[in-house]
């Protein structure tokens, strides 16, 4: 856990502007976040929404890929 990459811990962002327009956007909630500024990143998918399935070692195989059941394939926790 740790800050949110998204925004930097600030908890919201800035709405893109065309630059020469030479003002900031409107700020908006970080959608990464939901404007806590925390990492929430999934510890079990790393952040990927999946997981893989275990399978018996010697099958050689991967695994099926299936949705994360901890954060239901988001990848992120509330
Ligand atoms: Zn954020
Ligand atoms: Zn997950």
């Amino acid at each position: 856990m740790g800050e949110c990459k998204n925004c930097k811990g600030r908890g919201y962002l800035y709405e893109e502007v065309p630059y020469y327009s030479g003002v900031l956007g409107p700020e908006v909630t970080c959608p990464t976040c939901g404007g806590t500024g925390k990492d929430k990143v999934c510890h079990l998918c790393k952040g990927k929404g999946y997981v893989y399935q275990a399978v018996p070692y010697y099958s050689g195989a991967l695994g099926t890929r299936v949705t994360c059941p901890v954060c239901n394939g988001k990848g992120y926790t509330d």
